[in-house]
């Protein structure tokens, strides 16, 4: 295989189509950029519809003999697989680290977390067991079965380079599934070395195609009608467009979509420990995660207290280069999109919120062309807010205001978004009705960021999923494959012939 060092020039990146690299036909290009300087360090393919044409068509033609492949053998290549993505780790943060501006650390830690999928992956043969049942008539056993769908698609954002593409093609592949996977534009380079590495493991050809793209590209895989499943991950309306559309052409479909995640902070929450949660789930990684709280809810007198501890804590967060020893926060995606979360601060302050820590204006020496903002911070923020409703996706947190906690279970629940939550509080009472009643998909008590680990699901519940089922664990399995029952009966002389009418009894 080529070295990653090959990966890191200013090259025109490459298709993965059929084992290898490929170039596009298309003659559309975008620019990948290191936001801590601003710099274009290579040029992406935005591929045209006979680019996913070539991809589909090789995945296509590796599935008949990859779903009769073993459940062990396919195990077996993944178990490799997970062994060259940890020989690789340095390779793979400093790539994720170059083209999305979070620190190394936390590149490190959301491989991890992809790894873990590479490692549930492997112990499919367990999972793909269906039930059987004996004599559930007369001399008739039953049993069910989980088969590959066929040629499966993902769709990734640019925020979790490696990790949300890993929540995906691993699940699906170790199902006898295979796949074709766009990655964001703005971070391809890392889908091509898990392609690179995959076939290194033993990945036979055709069953792992990673193809680039923008809205042309996704077009192209909504409504190609070899694609039988689509995993999406990015922003909610492209989440519900691309459900409605792949839907729309027999596809079976989950998109995960945007968030506003509340941490719900009850007076009798250890103050600190929380201010220190809340730093990290709220401006580590410049805000950009999809389990970022972004909105806190500071119940009864816990407002004030809590207010000045994180103005405290986020005025000193050391910001600049991910690559950088010391630095605990990076730049933004972009330059528009740097800008577009300064305007929401703009924004903020001028519907009436009170900004304790701007962010606007942040300085790194010798990055200026990087796209950095510092930590915000807005107190007594109401409901009505721009800064409370969108999803801003970015450094900035907002905190409310609320009397009583049944106020501040209201307030979450009627948010449209519902992926992730977080209380902080020494009450077991109160903590098991907020799990109770909440009506979010992920919820942590005193725990920030509550990202199942692999073999437990991922998934948000209203805006911030359309379908059915998360990503990862059984319910990954589940959607990549579909179940067949088989009932049997073998007929021998001293069995009565099936009578014509429905049988009423066993
Ligand atoms: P995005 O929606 O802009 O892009 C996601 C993917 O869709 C990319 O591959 C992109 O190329 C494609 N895309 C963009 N615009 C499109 C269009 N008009 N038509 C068709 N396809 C299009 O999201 P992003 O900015 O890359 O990522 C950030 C968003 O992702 C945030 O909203 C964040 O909350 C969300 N996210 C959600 C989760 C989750 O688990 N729910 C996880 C990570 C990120």
């Amino acid at each position: 295989m080529n070295k990653p060092a090959d990966i890191h020039s200013t090259e025109t990146i490459a298709l993965w189509i059929d084992g290898k690299k490929q170039a596009a036909t298309s003659k559309r290009f975008g620019d990948v950029t290191n936001p801590a300087n601003g710099t274009t360090v290579r040029r992406v393919p935005l591929c045209n519809s006979a680019d996913i044409n070539a991809a589909v068509a090789a995945a296509q033609a590796a599935f008949p003999e990859w779903r009769a492949t073993p459940s062990i053998r396919r195990a077996r290549i993944l178990t490799r697989f997970r062994e060259l993505l940890e020989a690789h780790r340095q390779d793979f943060t400093r790539l994720i680290t170059e083209e999305h501006g979070k620190t190394l650390a936390d590149a490190a830690g959301s491989l991890q977390r992809g790894i873990e999928v590479v490692e549930f992956a492997s112990g499919v043969p367990h999972l793909l067991k269906g039930e059987h049942a004996e004599d559930v008539g007369r001399g008739i056993d039953c049993h069910s079965m989980l088969q590959p769908i066929g040629v499966c698609a993902g769709i990734t954002p640019f925020n979790f380079p490696v990790m949300v593409p890993l929540w995906m093609f691993p699940v699906a592949i170790a199902c006898g599934n295979t796949f074709v996977l766009k990655p964001s534009e703005k971070v391809p380079s890392a889908s091509m070395l898990m392609a690179e590495l995959f076939k290194e493991a033993g990945l036979p050809d055709g069953v792992f195609n990673v193809v680039h793209g923008d809205k042309e590209a996704v077009d192209a895989i909504l409504t190609h009608a070899d694609i039988k499943a689509l995993s999406f991950v990015g922003s909610t309306p492209i989440a519900k467009y691309v459900y409605e559309t792949a839907a729309r052409h027999g596809k079976r479909v989950q998109a995960l979509g945007g968030a506003k995640n509340h941490a719900v902070v009850l007076p009798d929450a250890d103050l600190d420990f929380t201010a220190d949660a809340l730093i990290g789930a709220g401006y580590v990684s410049a805000g950009e995660r999809c389990m970022a709280i972004s909105a806190v809810v500071a119940v009864g007198d816990a407002g004030d207290a809590l207010v000045e501890k994180i103005r405290m804590k986020a005025a000193k967060l050391p910001i600049g280069p991910g690559d950088q020893h010391g630095v605990e926060m990076g730049p933004l995606i972009t330059r528009v999109h740097r800008d577009k979360v300064a305007s929401y601060i703009d924004k903020g302050v001028s519907e009436g919120a009170k900004l304790v820590l701007d962010g606007r204006g942040a300085k790194v020496a010798g990055h200026e062309q990087g796209f950095f903002l510092g930590a915000s911070l807005f107190d007594h923020v109401t409901p009505e807010m721009t800064i409370y409703k969108d999803e801003i996706f970015g450094p900035v947190l907002v905190v409310l205001r609320v009397n009583t906690f049944d106020e501040a279970i209201e307030l979450v629940n009627s948010n449209p978004y519902g992926n992730g939550t977080a209380i902080f509080t020494r009450s077991g009472g109160a903590a098991r009705r907020f799990q109770n009643e909440i009506e979010v998909g992920m919820v942590g008590v005193n725990v920030p960021i509550p990202v199942p680990m692999a073999f437990f699901s991922f998934g948000g519940w209203k805006n911030s999923l359309f379908g059915d089922l998360h990503v990862h664990g059984m319910e990954g399995v589940t959607f990549y494959t579909r179940t067949k029952v088989v009932t049997t009966r073998w007929p021998a002389g001293d069995v009565a012939a099936p009578g014509l009418n429905m049988p009423t009894l066993g």
